[in-house]
């Protein structure tokens, strides 16, 4: 059985379980505090933190593993990134306080001290730089460092950027964009048996990333129209064409379409006659 390292809570958590479950794999009895669980038939769950993960895998506690970019980064394992799976998107970003004259952060000063969960990542960008800095290393709450006199700066996690607006701090550049990966210990991929099981696992989810991404939508539409109806909704390899019983000049046109402009394609499809318009969500989409 192949063990998955998930985050046991936190922003990953929820996200991560979901994925699964919607790619078929579900937690089966799994009591709160429980470190194990299996999950689907071939898997089995280890739970624990989202930062632990990739020192989890590199020691062999679990041959995948799902979590942030960012912590695979700051953890310098070496580990395979399988898939990115979408959710848990954030920057890692260097932030001074409002009334700083720094532009960039370049224009700090050598000496400048800053507070930070990322020491590694933030000591390798800042000597790439060329800019010499005091790295002051906490886990949470970063954002308040500067106000208690700790550091002149932050290197922290922002995803709307709202919580350095409201600690008066603004952004003056990005490290790195991260997001939740599906990763592996590269050594377990060398074998036949372990990967045919993670292949067949990367192609679950991907179908499920892909079909959230995607609707089905069927619509009557009049038989006179096609061509219209085909530029509109041209769907994976042109919309599929059925023929309605007693429809009299009407068929039933069905495609899959973008979930992001679906409201567009209804009111297309509206102007040139569609009637019955059905637009339902897709589980998995495998081309
Ligand atoms: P946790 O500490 O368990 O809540 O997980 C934190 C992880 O969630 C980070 O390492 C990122 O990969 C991800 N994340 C996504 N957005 C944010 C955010 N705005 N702040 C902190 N972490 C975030």
């Amino acid at each position: 059985m192949l063990r998955i390292a998930i985050p046991n809570k936190g922003r990953l958590s929820d996200s991560a379980l979901d994925l699964l479950s919607r790619a078929g794999l579900r937690i089966q009895s799994r009591s709160d505090r429980a470190l194990l669980a299996s999950l689907g038939r071939d898997f089995q769950a280890v739970f624990v933190r989202a930062s632990d993960i990739p020192e989890f895998l590199a020691d062999g506690a679990a041959e995948l593993g799902i979590t942030g970019a960012d912590l695979v980064e700051e953890s310098g394992q070496d580990l395979t990134e399988l898939l990115d799976l979408g959710f848990g998107t954030c920057r890692l970003v260097v932030a001074v306080k409002e009334d700083s004259p720094a532009q960039r952060p370049s224009d700090l000063p050598a000496g400048t001290r800053v507070a930070t969960s990322f020491p590694g990542i933030a000591r390798r960008f800042f000597s790439d730089l060329g800019v010499e800095i005091d790295v002051a290393s906490i886990s949470g709450a970063v954002e308040i460092a500067p106000h208690l006199g700790v550091a002149d700066v932050i290197v922290d996690l922002s995803s709307t950027g709202s919580t350095l607006r409201v600690n008066g701090l603004r952004e003056v550049g990005t490290i790195l964009s991260s997001s939740a990966r599906l990763l592996a210990r590269p050594d377990c991929l060398d074998e036949p048996e372990i990967r045919r099981q993670v292949d067949g696992l990367v192609l679950a989810l991907e179908s499920v990333l892909r079909a959230q991404e995607k609707r089905y939508l069927m619509a009557n539409v009049p038989r006179d129209r096609l061509e219209e109806v085909k530029r509109i909704i041209p769907g994976l390899s042109g919309p599929t064409i059925v023929d309605v019983l007693d429809g009299n000049g009407w068929v039933a046109a069905h495609a899959v379409v973008d979930a992001d402009v679906v409201y567009e394609t209804i009111a297309e499809l509206k102007e040139v006659g569609a009637q019955g318009i059905l637009v339902t969500p897709i589980e998995r989409l495998t081309p």
